[in-house]
């Protein structure tokens, strides 16, 4: 399938996402390492090598609750994919305002941007021990991206600017997560939303500059934040997307420049 559509840029906030950082990893479009500058330079297919939409079998078909529940709580449908992430050190997940695949026939709803998980990653999160809310976490830290375009795309592309680093950009992703799983927590009583700051957490990485998603500690306490705010209860998305605008607005980032020695 030849996907010709080109990514674009939205009032200087980069259209697309790849979200989990690796150490060490040359940071370009195709390995999803770095926050894209020089999206709309490229095919899509050749951008992401092996893109293909999700599929309706184990263990993929593990998404759907998710996919459903998400897509209810922040009121976006986004279509979901997958990719080879294998150039990339620890796997990668990314969020598109572009619908990066052709509507389905008969969709009863409009799609919303694209969420495009990684073979790897997906494999690896699957062997978690939490995989559900390993899962869920990333997702909806995916969905922060989609918020961000949706309602806050200027605000955030000034902060962007401002730092000259994504990192609030990604803080304010990680925001999104914790509070999905405080949510979670909120509605099922047992879940494990803990993990969801964890595998957040880890994902911390320390590489400083432009691909610099945050410290472990500050990813750690932004997914705390988000998550207090969620297990009161859901919000309306403009709602959440703000409060999550209002955190990242008053942080200081401990490094958005350097060169990671
Ligand atoms: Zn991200």
């Amino acid at each position: 399938m030849l996907i010709s559509r080109r990514l674009v840029s939205l009032g200087g906030l980069a259209a697309l996402c790849p979200c989990l950082s690796a150490e060490g990893a040359t940071p370009t479009a195709a390995n999803g390492c770095a926050f894209s500058q020089a999206a709309d330079s490229h095919d899509s297919n050749s951008q992401y090598p092996g893109l293909r939409r999700w599929g309706a079998e184990p263990p993929e078909l593990a998404l759907a609750p998710i996919v459903i529940e998400m897509s209810q709580l922040f009121e976006l449908t986004p279509v979901f994919g997958f990719y080879d992430d294998t150039g990339s050190c620890k796997g990668n997940a990314l969020a598109s305002s572009e619908e990066l695949f052709p509507p389905a026939p008969n969709a009863p709803f409009k799609t919303e941007g694209t969420v495009l998980l990684g073979e790897k990653l997906f494999s690896n999160l699957n062997r978690a021990q939490y995989q559900t809310a390993a899962i869920a976490a990333v997702c909806a830290h995916e969905f922060g991206h989609l918020l961000q375009f949706k309602y806050l795309k200027s605000e955030l592309s000034r902060i962007r600017d401002l730092d000259g680093s994504v990192v609030r950009v990604e803080l304010f992703a990680d925001f999104i997560c914790g509070y999905d799983a405080g949510v979670r927590q909120f509605r099922q009583g047992d879940y494990a939303g803990a993990i969801g700051a964890l595998n957040q957490y880890r994902s911390g990485d320390l590489v400083f500059g432009e691909s610099h998603h945050g410290t472990p500690e500050e990813r750690g306490h932004s997914v705390t934040a988000g998550f207090a705010t969620g297990s009161k209860g859901p919000l309306p998305p403009e709602r959440i997307a703000r409060l999550a605008f209002e955190y990242i607005s008053t942080l200081i980032p401990q490094a958005v420049h350097g060169d990671g020695c």
